[in-house]
Protein backbone atom coordinates (compact mmCIF):
# COMPACT_ATOMS: atom_id res chain seq x y z
CA UNK A 1 0.00 0.00 0.00
CA UNK A 2 1.33 3.40 -1.03
CA UNK A 3 3.12 5.15 2.06
CA UNK A 4 2.48 8.28 0.58
CA UNK A 5 -1.67 7.79 -0.06
CA UNK A 6 -1.82 7.13 3.50
CA UNK A 7 -0.43 10.44 4.57
CA UNK A 8 -3.07 12.06 3.10
CA UNK A 9 -5.95 10.32 5.29
CA UNK A 10 -3.71 11.98 8.67
CA UNK A 11 -3.31 15.23 7.26
CA UNK A 12 -6.92 15.11 6.93
CA UNK A 13 -7.52 13.62 10.65
CA UNK A 14 -5.09 16.24 11.88
CA UNK A 15 -6.60 19.05 10.36
CA UNK A 16 -9.34 18.59 12.50
CA UNK A 17 -7.37 18.26 15.85
CA UNK A 18 -5.43 20.36 17.15
CA UNK A 19 -3.77 18.32 19.66
CA UNK A 20 -1.54 16.85 17.18
CA UNK A 21 -1.35 18.89 14.85
CA UNK A 22 2.22 19.19 15.42
CA UNK A 23 2.58 15.47 13.77
CA UNK A 24 2.13 17.35 10.26
CA UNK A 25 5.53 18.42 10.60
CA UNK A 26 6.83 15.16 10.56
CA UNK A 27 4.81 13.75 7.74
CA UNK A 28 6.17 16.81 5.50
CA UNK A 29 9.85 14.96 5.81
CA UNK A 30 8.66 11.60 5.71
CA UNK A 31 6.46 12.06 2.73
CA UNK A 32 7.27 11.93 -1.25
CA UNK A 33 8.57 14.32 -3.45
CA UNK A 34 5.25 15.41 -4.68
CA UNK A 35 5.04 17.30 -1.37
CA UNK A 36 7.20 19.47 -2.46
CA UNK A 37 6.31 20.17 -5.92
CA UNK A 38 2.81 20.35 -5.61
CA UNK A 39 0.17 21.95 -3.27
CA UNK A 40 -1.30 19.98 -0.72
CA UNK A 41 -4.62 20.22 -2.19
CA UNK A 42 -3.50 18.65 -5.60
CA UNK A 43 -1.26 16.44 -3.74
CA UNK A 44 -4.07 14.91 -1.42
CA UNK A 45 -6.39 14.99 -4.44
CA UNK A 46 -4.11 13.00 -6.46
CA UNK A 47 -3.05 10.62 -3.71
CA UNK A 48 -6.60 9.49 -2.42
CA UNK A 49 -7.16 8.11 -6.00
CA UNK A 50 -5.08 5.08 -5.38
CA UNK A 51 -5.52 3.71 -2.32
CA UNK A 52 -9.68 4.23 -1.54
CA UNK A 53 -11.37 1.04 -1.94
CA UNK A 54 -13.00 0.55 -5.50
CA UNK A 55 -16.29 3.00 -5.10
CA UNK A 56 -15.85 4.46 -2.10
CA UNK A 57 -15.64 8.27 -1.41
CA UNK A 58 -13.63 9.99 0.73
CA UNK A 59 -16.07 10.56 3.27
CA UNK A 60 -17.54 7.13 3.36
CA UNK A 61 -13.92 6.36 4.07
CA UNK A 62 -13.50 8.44 6.92
CA UNK A 63 -16.42 8.45 8.45
CA UNK A 64 -18.70 5.05 7.14
CA UNK A 65 -20.93 3.20 6.51
CA UNK A 66 -18.72 0.75 6.53
CA UNK A 67 -19.70 -2.56 4.27
CA UNK A 68 -22.94 -4.20 5.12
CA UNK A 69 -20.76 -7.10 6.56
CA UNK A 70 -19.06 -5.09 9.13
CA UNK A 71 -21.82 -2.79 10.49
CA UNK A 72 -22.61 -5.13 13.68
CA UNK A 73 -19.73 -7.33 13.24
CA UNK A 74 -17.82 -8.93 16.35
CA UNK A 75 -14.41 -7.57 17.05
CA UNK A 76 -11.57 -9.64 17.62
CA UNK A 77 -12.29 -9.60 21.29
CA UNK A 78 -15.89 -10.23 20.86
CA UNK A 79 -17.14 -6.61 21.00
CA UNK A 80 -20.02 -6.12 18.97
CA UNK A 81 -20.01 -2.61 16.51
CA UNK A 82 -22.67 -0.77 17.21
CA UNK A 83 -23.13 1.77 13.88
CA UNK A 84 -25.18 4.11 16.18
CA UNK A 85 -22.23 4.47 18.73
CA UNK A 86 -18.81 5.23 17.54
CA UNK A 87 -16.32 7.95 17.77
CA UNK A 88 -14.42 10.14 14.97
CA UNK A 89 -11.25 9.27 14.04
CA UNK A 90 -9.89 12.82 14.76
CA UNK A 91 -11.37 13.04 18.47
CA UNK A 92 -9.36 9.46 19.11
CA UNK A 93 -5.89 10.83 17.19
CA UNK A 94 -6.23 8.16 15.02
CA UNK A 95 -3.36 7.81 12.43
CA UNK A 96 -0.75 5.53 11.68
CA UNK A 97 0.60 3.27 14.12
CA UNK A 98 4.54 4.27 13.03
CA UNK A 99 3.96 7.85 13.18
CA UNK A 100 1.75 7.53 16.76
CA UNK A 101 5.09 5.34 17.96
CA UNK A 102 7.14 8.19 16.37
CA UNK A 103 5.16 10.79 18.37
CA UNK A 104 5.52 9.01 21.93
CA UNK A 105 1.49 8.31 21.51
CA UNK A 106 1.85 4.64 21.19
CA UNK A 107 4.08 1.68 22.29
CA UNK A 108 5.72 0.23 19.44
CA UNK A 109 4.19 -2.71 17.65
CA UNK A 110 0.65 -1.45 18.72
CA UNK A 111 -1.55 -0.72 15.67
CA UNK A 112 -4.90 -1.73 14.57
CA UNK A 113 -4.17 -4.99 13.59
CA UNK A 114 -3.93 -6.06 16.96
CA UNK A 115 -5.99 -4.02 18.97
CA UNK A 116 -9.34 -5.37 20.54
CA UNK A 117 -11.35 -3.43 18.75
CA UNK A 118 -10.54 -4.48 15.38
CA UNK A 119 -11.93 -6.02 13.09
CA UNK A 120 -10.62 -7.47 10.33
CA UNK A 121 -11.09 -7.26 6.58
CA UNK A 122 -13.68 -9.65 5.18
CA UNK A 123 -13.96 -8.73 1.34
CA UNK A 124 -10.14 -8.85 0.97
CA UNK A 125 -9.42 -4.46 -0.30
CA UNK A 126 -6.62 -4.37 2.76
CA UNK A 127 -9.05 -2.84 5.36
CA UNK A 128 -11.16 -3.78 8.63
CA UNK A 129 -13.31 -1.50 10.47
CA UNK A 130 -13.49 -1.00 14.65
CA UNK A 131 -15.97 -1.50 17.17
CA UNK A 132 -15.43 2.15 18.34
CA UNK A 133 -14.26 4.37 15.56
CA UNK A 134 -15.70 5.24 12.47
CA UNK A 135 -15.10 4.41 8.71
CA UNK A 136 -12.58 2.23 6.88
CA UNK A 137 -9.21 0.94 9.38
CA UNK A 138 -6.10 0.31 8.16
CA UNK A 139 -4.44 -2.67 10.30
CA UNK A 140 -1.31 -0.79 10.46
CA UNK A 141 -3.21 2.62 11.97
CA UNK A 142 -3.65 3.28 15.28
CA UNK A 143 -5.45 5.28 17.81
CA UNK A 144 -5.83 6.34 21.55
CA UNK A 145 -8.51 3.70 22.30
CA UNK A 146 -5.96 1.11 21.51
CA UNK A 147 -6.23 -2.08 23.69
CA UNK A 148 -4.75 -5.58 23.75
CA UNK A 149 -6.64 -8.47 22.98
CA UNK A 150 -5.67 -10.27 26.45
CA UNK A 151 -6.48 -7.14 28.48
CA UNK A 152 -10.08 -6.65 26.97
CA UNK A 153 -10.73 -10.26 27.63
CA UNK A 154 -9.34 -9.96 31.13
CA UNK A 155 -11.41 -6.51 31.72
CA UNK A 156 -14.61 -8.67 30.21
CA UNK A 157 -14.53 -11.04 32.95
CA UNK A 158 -14.10 -8.58 35.38
CA UNK A 159 -17.34 -7.09 34.12
CA UNK A 160 -19.13 -10.07 34.62
CA UNK A 161 -17.73 -10.61 37.70
CA UNK A 162 -19.30 -7.18 39.15
CA UNK A 163 -17.81 -4.76 41.31
CA UNK A 164 -19.65 -2.00 42.61
CA UNK A 165 -19.19 -0.50 45.92
CA UNK A 166 -16.84 1.84 46.40
CA UNK A 167 -19.38 4.81 44.78
CA UNK A 168 -21.09 4.76 48.18
CA UNK A 169 -19.78 7.47 49.89
CA UNK A 170 -19.41 10.07 47.02
CA UNK A 171 -22.96 9.48 45.05
CA UNK A 172 -24.89 12.79 44.87
CA UNK A 173 -28.23 12.15 47.14
CA UNK A 174 -30.72 10.43 46.12
CA UNK A 175 -29.07 9.04 42.95
CA UNK A 176 -28.17 5.19 42.07
CA UNK A 177 -24.62 3.76 40.74
CA UNK A 178 -26.57 2.73 37.84
CA UNK A 179 -27.97 6.87 37.25
CA UNK A 180 -24.48 7.79 38.31
CA UNK A 181 -22.63 5.80 35.33
CA UNK A 182 -25.15 5.79 32.61
CA UNK A 183 -27.82 8.61 33.67
CA UNK A 184 -30.06 10.21 33.10
CA UNK A 185 -28.89 13.45 34.22
CA UNK A 186 -31.17 16.06 35.37
CA UNK A 187 -32.68 17.92 33.31
CA UNK A 188 -30.75 21.04 33.65
CA UNK A 189 -28.18 18.76 31.82
CA UNK A 190 -30.10 16.74 29.33
CA UNK A 191 -29.59 19.05 26.56
CA UNK A 192 -27.52 21.91 28.03
CA UNK A 193 -24.75 23.45 25.95
CA UNK A 194 -21.26 22.21 26.79
CA UNK A 195 -18.44 25.08 27.88
CA UNK A 196 -17.24 25.24 24.24
CA UNK A 197 -21.11 25.26 23.10
CA UNK A 198 -21.96 21.85 21.98
CA UNK A 199 -25.10 20.87 22.49
CA UNK A 200 -25.69 17.58 24.38
CA UNK A 201 -27.94 14.82 22.86
CA UNK A 202 -29.02 12.54 25.28
CA UNK A 203 -29.21 9.93 22.69
CA UNK A 204 -25.93 9.93 20.95
CA UNK A 205 -23.57 9.40 24.10
CA UNK A 206 -20.88 7.28 24.39
CA UNK A 207 -20.34 4.85 27.81
CA UNK A 208 -17.74 5.98 29.95
CA UNK A 209 -16.23 2.68 29.62
CA UNK A 210 -16.48 3.15 25.72
CA UNK A 211 -13.97 6.33 25.97
CA UNK A 212 -11.64 5.04 28.82
CA UNK A 213 -13.42 7.15 31.51
CA UNK A 214 -11.15 7.50 34.83
CA UNK A 215 -9.81 10.09 37.04
CA UNK A 216 -7.40 12.86 35.71
CA UNK A 217 -4.65 11.87 38.13
CA UNK A 218 -5.03 8.00 37.51
CA UNK A 219 -4.82 9.14 33.38
CA UNK A 220 -1.90 11.13 33.60
CA UNK A 221 -0.11 8.29 35.27
CA UNK A 222 -0.73 5.63 32.92
CA UNK A 223 0.56 8.12 30.04
CA UNK A 224 -2.67 8.34 28.56
CA UNK A 225 -3.79 12.35 29.21
CA UNK A 226 -1.42 15.24 29.58
CA UNK A 227 -1.01 16.35 32.87
CA UNK A 228 -3.34 19.26 33.72
CA UNK A 229 -5.93 18.01 31.72
CA UNK A 230 -9.60 16.73 33.11
CA UNK A 231 -13.18 17.09 32.47
CA UNK A 232 -13.15 20.49 33.97
CA UNK A 233 -11.07 22.53 31.22
CA UNK A 234 -12.27 19.70 28.50
CA UNK A 235 -14.99 21.48 25.42
CA UNK A 236 -17.19 19.17 26.05
CA UNK A 237 -18.05 19.61 29.76
CA UNK A 238 -20.93 21.01 31.00
CA UNK A 239 -20.52 22.09 34.39
CA UNK A 240 -21.68 21.67 37.73
CA UNK A 241 -25.53 23.51 37.72
CA UNK A 242 -26.88 22.12 41.06
CA UNK A 243 -24.06 22.16 43.67
CA UNK A 244 -23.53 18.85 44.07
CA UNK A 245 -19.88 19.12 42.59
CA UNK A 246 -20.82 16.84 39.08
CA UNK A 247 -21.09 17.74 35.70
CA UNK A 248 -22.08 16.58 32.89
CA UNK A 249 -20.85 15.59 29.52
CA UNK A 250 -21.45 16.17 25.72
CA UNK A 251 -20.09 13.05 24.30
CA UNK A 252 -20.31 11.21 27.52
CA UNK A 253 -23.09 9.50 29.53
CA UNK A 254 -24.08 9.98 33.59
CA UNK A 255 -22.34 12.40 35.83
CA UNK A 256 -19.25 13.74 35.62
CA UNK A 257 -16.90 14.73 38.42
CA UNK A 258 -14.49 17.44 37.08
CA UNK A 259 -11.79 15.74 38.26
CA UNK A 260 -12.22 12.89 35.39
CA UNK A 261 -10.77 12.21 32.24
CA UNK A 262 -11.58 10.30 28.86
CA UNK A 263 -9.76 9.88 26.00
CA UNK A 264 -12.36 12.63 24.15
CA UNK A 265 -10.73 15.26 25.84
CA UNK A 266 -10.34 18.39 23.90
CA UNK A 267 -9.20 22.11 24.93
CA UNK A 268 -11.72 24.58 24.84
CA UNK A 269 -9.50 26.56 22.37
CA UNK A 270 -9.00 24.03 20.28
CA UNK A 271 -12.80 22.88 19.76
CA UNK A 272 -13.42 26.65 19.29
CA UNK A 273 -10.95 27.08 16.92
CA UNK A 274 -12.66 24.06 15.06
CA UNK A 275 -15.95 25.52 14.86
CA UNK A 276 -14.47 28.65 13.22
CA UNK A 277 -12.72 27.03 10.52
S1 LIG B 1 -6.50 1.24 17.66
FE1 LIG B 1 -8.38 2.48 17.71
S2 LIG B 1 -9.15 2.57 15.59
FE2 LIG B 1 -7.63 0.93 15.74
S3 LIG B 1 -8.88 -0.90 16.07
FE3 LIG B 1 -8.21 -0.14 18.08
S4 LIG B 1 -9.84 1.20 18.81
FE4 LIG B 1 -10.13 0.85 16.62
S1 LIG C 1 -12.83 14.48 29.21
FE1 LIG C 1 -14.37 13.12 28.27
S2 LIG C 1 -15.94 12.79 29.86
FE2 LIG C 1 -14.69 14.53 30.48
S3 LIG C 1 -15.86 16.28 29.74
FE3 LIG C 1 -14.32 15.77 28.15
S4 LIG C 1 -15.35 14.40 26.74
FE4 LIG C 1 -16.59 14.51 28.60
Amino acid sequence: MAHSSRTRRRFLQLAGSGTVLSLAGCLGGGGSQETETTTTEEMTEEEHEEELPEGVSEEEFERGPVPEEYRTALSQANEERDPDRLLAKPDVQFQEADAAFEAGLAVEGTNCGNCAEYIPDKNGDGFGACAKVEGYVDPEDWCVLWESIEEAEAEAEQTAEGDGEDHEEELPEGVSEEEFERGPVPEAYRTALSQANEERDPDRLFTKEEVQFQEADDAVAAGFADEGSDCGNCAEYIPDKNGDGFGACAKVEGYIDPEDWCVVWESIEDAEAEQES
